[in-house]
Parts: C-alpha cells; structure tokens; sequence
C-alpha cells in the first residue's frame, strides 16, 4: 500500500521539468538560508525523503518583508490592466505545467493523482477570476445633503501582506491568497507549510517565468513561530490572510489586534450533511462519499458529521458503504487509487483514538477502522463508518480530518437544524431534501458561511468563501475576496457657494 508506484522514474523526470529551487524566494531571488539550515520535505505515502529545503528564520523573513515594502509602491500604481496582465501569465502557466505540479501535489500532500489535477485547476481558476477582477475594483459615488459637497470611495491596496497556509492545499490555498492579493495591488511574503513546502516554491518560479516585478511576492517557510513573529510584528505588514488551525489562528489574531493588524482567517469546520427522508438518497450517497474522500478527509468543508432523519438510516447507510466498498487506498500516483495516505503517523493516530472512544461510548463500527500498523503504510487510514454517533462523542465535536463517516439520526427539523448548529464552528453545511421550503429554512438558519442544499461543491472563485463563529472571519473568492485586501477611502469635495447656482440669463437672451 506504501510502495512507491511503478511509474516513480517518469514521476520524477515530469516534476523536475519546475525548475524552481528548494531555496527561498526572495526579492526576484532564490536564497539559502543565513545560517545553511534545511528542513526535509517527505513522500507522504512512503516517508522517503524527496527534498530539503532551506529553513527561513528571522532574518530571511525580515529581508522578505522589506522587499515587500520596497516593491509595493511600484506594483500599487502599476495600472490594473497591467496587473491583470501578469495574473493571466500566471494562469497560462499553471494550464501549461498542470500534470508536473499535480504529481508535485500528490507526492508532497498524498492526494489522488485526479484530485491533484482538480487542485491544479482550482488554484487556476482564482488567477483567472481575479484577472478579471482586477479590472473593476470600482468605486462609487455618495450623495451629500450639503449640494456643494460631492463624496466619493475610492479602493486602495492594504500594503504589505503576510500569507500563511497549511498542507491541505499545497497549490489551491495559495494561489486563493496570492491572486487576490496581487488583483488588489498588495505585495506579499507567503509562508506555506513545512510540510508541503514544494508546490508554493513551484507557484514563486511561475511567478518568475511570467515576469512578476522582484519582491512583489517572496515566498519563506522553515521556523513557523520564527517567521510568523516578525510578520505579527512588522509595522510594515497591514494584513495577515491565514489559512489553518483555529487554535492557531486564535494566536495569530491575538497577536496581530496589538498593532491592530487587519486579519482574515479560513480555520476548522464541523459541517454537519443532513439527509431527509425526501431527499434523492442515491445521490445523496455518491456526493457525501465523493465529498468526504476527497484528500481522504483532509479538508476543512468536508463533511463531519452525518445527520440522518432516522427511518431512512438502513438504507441511507447500506447506499453509502456500496460506494466505501469501491474506493481504493493506496499512493496518490498508483491507477486508480481514491483515498491517499494522511499527512503524518500522528493524525492517524489521533483519529484512531477518537474512533476507539466512540466505540467505547456505544458506537457501532459498521466499515474499516483497521488501523495500520506503525512502519510501511503506517499512514493510510481507511473509510471507516460507525452508527450510533452521538453529539457528546468527541467524534462529532472536533474536526476530524481524516475520511471517518460518524452516522448520527434525527426525527424532526428542528432536532436536525438544533444539533446542526450546536457546534462552536461555522463554516459549510449540506442539506440533501427534495422539499424547497425545508432546504430554503436551512439555509436562512444554518449558522454557517456556505450551504449546499443537494450540492457537496457550492465553492468556486467568483464566490465568496468563508466562515462564521470560531471557523474564521473574512471572504476569499467574489468581489468580497478583492475587497479583502483593499482599504475603502472616503473622500469629500466642497465646491465654493456660488459653483452651482444657476445663472439668471446671464446676457444670453434672445431678445
Ligand atoms: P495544521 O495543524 O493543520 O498544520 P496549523 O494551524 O498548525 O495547522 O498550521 C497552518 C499554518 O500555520 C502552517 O503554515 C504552519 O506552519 C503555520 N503556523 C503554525 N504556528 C505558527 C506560528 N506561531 N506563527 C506563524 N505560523 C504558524
């Protein structure tokens, strides 16, 4: 299950067509670290090391954020036509090598090979709509009950940003933050996961090859809490976009109200996928499994908690467990293979052990739950479905993160939309009914950013993505993923008095 796949050689050859550098980024530049340190980037199915990559501290972080001061006035006043024009390099760039940086994605984070191109695409459809973008960040004008006053808003970039992103989307979370930010005129310094360092340092030399001025993006990974210091506590970065834990993102955001930073945070969810008795459950079926396996789990809208109105529950799950009984786990390049390895041997662990209590407190393990021994294919964690899930098991409380389908049952909407929402996060939620008004009380009372009723994929670049509660604060996507990174300005003319009095017949009378 562990074993490299047979194609491992052309693997290699098709990736090292990216000739970025396992360096750092920095102002138009690829820089070792001060002190030579590398940190190792792994194979996540086998654990074999696949590259080393030199390690940011302090002083490297502090160097990219002056070269991030130092090109933002030039990028800020580059018209938006012409920034337009770099995103769209980029776009074409990501279309040109999409199978490279998608093996590149399925070696470092462990996903499928499809789910890496899907990856891939999405990362490039951001580039695409704010390409777009770019071009309409629009003011408008304010009337005044003064009528010598005219107001007007005007947008401008925030400044400086600090982009920091997790393992879960190597390419596509990045590229959310870079596009934006870029659109808006913002410079950035990007800080990916150590753990999925490789395919932000592939997004810097797209970067490069389509000519983006030096140091308005400069990517820097290695000592987190070393980096994210100086960018918490740098003056001269306006905004942190964080993508991750919400414990971490509580920290960050403690951090930056000291200098009153603006901060937009994408943190954990807990989205319950609810199916009524009316609901297409075949459908219903094949989207919660598609939804849930996907980056086997990993992903912070999937679904964690399965609400099932309780006379469909037999059948509901017998539907489910023929779709777990069809997917494959194993390497993310092996043909095939629909559920990869986790990130690490702990998050196996961890779930293990919120599976194991859930048994212990009454849940009937009905699919999987093999946990694999520690050595080859330590991390590959099967679908496992358990019946008799409560709200009080951790199980249904915390974020899961792995492909574990906890089934829980309801008897009323009420009962349903009250354990929906009985939870401290707010991001994504799915209601699958054929009952318009039922599916249309969900969506105006679910306390969530995204609802999907009958659609596990509500999500695309030209819509606002984001969450509420301890799930985060800010949009990324849509007109309101521009305006994120932009300050609005108000601004007031006063004419003189006399400048719109009307001239009585002033010496144009025919007479
Ligand atoms: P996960 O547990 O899923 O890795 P985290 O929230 O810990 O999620 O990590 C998300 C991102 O935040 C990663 O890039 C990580 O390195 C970074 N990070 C974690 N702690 C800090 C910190 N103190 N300062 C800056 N970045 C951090």
């Amino acid at each position: 299950m562990g074993e490299p796949p047979t194609d491992a050689a052309a693997t290699r050859r098709m990736w090292e067509s990216l000739e970025f550098r396992a360096l750092l980024w920095i102002n138009g530049e690829w820089c070792k670290a001060e002190d030579g340190r590398t940190f190792s980037v792994e194979d996540k199915a086998t654990g074999e090391v696949i590259e080393n990559v030199a390690m940011a501290t302090d002083v490297e972080t502090r160097k990219a954020v002056s070269a991030a001061c130092d090109a933002l006035p030039g990028w800020r006043r580059c018209p938006p036509a012409e920034r337009s024009q770099f995103l769209q390099k980029i776009l074409a760039l990501l279309h040109e090598y999409k199978e490279p940086l998608a093996r590149l994605i399925t070696v470092e984070q462990g996903s499928p090979l499809d789910q890496s191109r899907s990856q891939v695409d999405y990362a490039a459809s951001f580039f695409s709509w704010f390409a777009g973008e770019a071009q309409r960040i629009y003011g408008r004008s304010v009337p005044h009950p003064d009528p010598r006053r005219r107001l007007r808003v005007e947008y401008y970039p925030v400044g400086v940003v600090a982009a920091i992103t997790p393992w879960n989307g190597a390419l596509g979370l990045p590229a959310k933050k870079i596009a934006g930010a870029l659109a808006a005129g913002c410079t950035i310094i990007l800080k990916p996961s150590e753990l999925t360092p490789l395919s932000a340092l592939a997004l810097a030399w797209l970067s490069q090859k389509a000519g983006l001025p030096s140091g308005v993006f400069n990517v820097v990974c290695g000592d987190a809490p070393a980096i994210g210091r100086v960018l918490l506590h740098d003056p001269d970065v306006r905004m942190i976009t964080f993508t991750g834990s919400t414990r971490t993102g509580r920290c960050l955001m403690t951090e930056a109200a000291k200098q009153i930073k603006r901060i937009s945070l994408e943190l954990g969810g807990n989205a319950p996928f609810i199916v009524f008795s009316d609901a297409d459950m075949n459908q219903a079926a094949e989207d919660l499994v598609w939804l849930k396996c996907m980056n086997s789990g990993q992903v912070c809208v999937t679904a964690n908690r399965i609400l099932v109105e309780e006379n469909i529950q037999a059948e509901f799950v017998a539907k489910v467990l023929e779709h777990l009984r069809q997917q494959k786990l194993g390497h993310g390049l092996s043909p095939g293979v629909t559920v990869g390895p986790l990130i690490r041997r702990e998050a196996v662990e961890r779930i293990a052990s919120l599976v194991q209590e859930a048994i212990k407190q009454g849940a009937n393990l009905r699919y999987g739950g093999d946990i694999p021994p520690p050595g080859p294919g330590e991390r590959f964690f099967p679908p496992t479905l358990l019946e008799n899930v409560t709200q009080a098991m951790r199980l249904a409380r915390e974020e899961i993160f792995g492909p574990v389908f906890p089934v829980l049952t309801f008897e009323s909407d009420d009962e349903a939309l009250q354990m929906a929402n009985d939870t401290s996060y707010g991001l994504a939620a799915y209601v699958y009914t054929n009952n318009i008004a039922r599916g249309q009380r969900f969506a105006e009372e679910l306390e969530v950013g995204v609802v999907g009723i009958n659609d596990p994929r509500p999500i695309i670049a030209s819509a606002p993505f984001g969450g509420c509660k301890e799930s985060g604060i800010g949009r990324e996507g849509g007109t309101e993923g521009l305006l994120e990174f932009m300050e609005p300005r108000l601004i007031g003319t006063r004419f003189p008095e006399n400048r719109f009095k009307s001239k009585s017949n002033p010496g144009s009378s025919e007479k």
